[in-house]
């Protein structure tokens, strides 16, 4: 069964580590755009009933109530197996906790980064650790438990301890599931830009080194495993039963269809994109025109291999990729990056770190 992928892409705040497609609104832009967005897809020629719904940004949880339903209503298929919110710390209060359970809501994703107060500052965002912990207890007691933890390695100002602390406050709220990022460096944010630069904004000059920040993820590995999450994907820790059904979806490439601006879908044949701005998705929606910015077929072989590796579960090639792919997986096999066994092909713990050198061998 398929998914739905809703874009948000506004933010309170542009943070200086960001290189996704959202910002902050114009006056009015907010409005037209939910109006652009409920009707893609009331357009849309329902094939199945959806299983998943993500509502993702941007912040999304800074939609109105009233904005969030107008959009979930025109979605088939509630109540959904999973529905989540992506969730900036600071926007949740007990009225709209309800409210978003009341809407179908069954999962919250919390962009909390870092716990600490010293990294968070610099990089825009204006929660502390309390505040975090509130807005947990907030979802909780409105009945929204699958709760998820985002975390960036590689912030300016991190060091062993505050990564420790970071982690450990993960430990102390005992939510089912955290996603572990890299800091990613390219020209696409401000503090990418700067570091690339050679700069000193934004902490340019205070990111931890790449050994570090490998060093950070293992022990977010061990540690996130000695508490009961259980990593399920290069970047993604669940303890059982609380995994992301959505995101599972794009690694197992089943389909799933996006709406809104930068959304990308999936039929199992081809890709489709919708225009990266949400300035010129709503004036394409004026103008009668379809949001589309891109329609290509899909790699299925090479995706199978550079989206499957990802999950820990691996890939059951079938006999022609064993025989197209029979070189890099020779060499990965014996140099102790891949592992084979049941005719499941899978990463090792090391594989997992070098996996961008793996998965670049099996783009031809
Ligand atoms: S990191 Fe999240 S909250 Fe910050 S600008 Fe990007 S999408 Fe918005």
């Amino acid at each position: 069964m398929a998914g739905v992928y809703v874009s948000y892409p506004f933010c309170d705040q542009k943070c200086t580590y960001c290189n996704f497609a959202s910002g902050v609104p114009s006056a009015g832009l907010e409005s037209e755009y939910i109006n652009a967005v409920t009707a893609e897809i009331a357009a849309h020629r329902w094939q199945w009933s959806p299983e998943t719904v993500y509502f993702g940004g941007g912040t999304p949880s800074r939609a109105s109530i009233r904005q969030l339903n107008r959009l979930l209503d025109a979605i088939p298929g509630r109540p959904w197996k999973e529905a989540t919110i992506e969730v900036a710390p600071g926007t949740v209060t007990p009225g709209n906790a309800q409210a978003w359970k009341g809407a179908g809501i069954t999962r919250a994703s919390l962009g909390v980064q870092s716990f600490v107060s010293r990294e968070l500052v610099r990089t825009g965002r204006k929660h502390t650790s309390e505040t975090v912990a509130r807005d947990v207890e907030q979802l909780r007691e409105a009945g929204i438990d699958h709760i998820n933890i985002d975390l960036i390695a590689g912030l300016p100002f991190q060091n062993e301890a505050s990564w420790r602390e970071s982690l450990h406050w993960v430990g102390r709220l005992e939510v089912g599931h955290v996603s572990v990022y890299m800091l990613e460096v390219d020209a696409g944010s401000r503090l990418g830009l700067e570091i690339l630069k050679g700069g000193a904004r934004y902490g340019a000059r205070d990111i931890p080194d790449d050994d570090c920040i490998a060093s950070f993820y293992q022990e977010a590995v061990e540690y996130l495993h000695r508490i009961g999450l259980r990593r399920y994907e290069i970047s993604n820790f669940a303890r059982p039963g609380f995994e992301s059904c959505h995101n599972l979806k794009y690694w197992r490439l089943e389909p799933y269809i996006g709406f809104g601006a930068d959304a990308h879908s999936f039929d199992g044949k081809t890709r489709r994109r919708n225009v990266e701005s949400a300035g010129e998705y709503v004036d394409r929606f004026r103008r009668g025109m379809d949001p589309c910015a891109s329609e290509t077929p899909a790699e299925l072989a090479e995706e199978r291999f550079f989206v499957g590796l990802r999950l820990e579960e691996g890939i059951r090639p079938a006999a022609p990729e064993l025989v197209r792919f029979a070189d890099p997986i020779r060499r990965f096999l014996e140099d102790g990056l891949l592992v084979m066994e049941g005719g499941l092909l899978r990463l090792t713990n090391r594989g997992v770190l070098l996996s961008n050198e793996v998965f670049q061998e099996f783009l031809t």
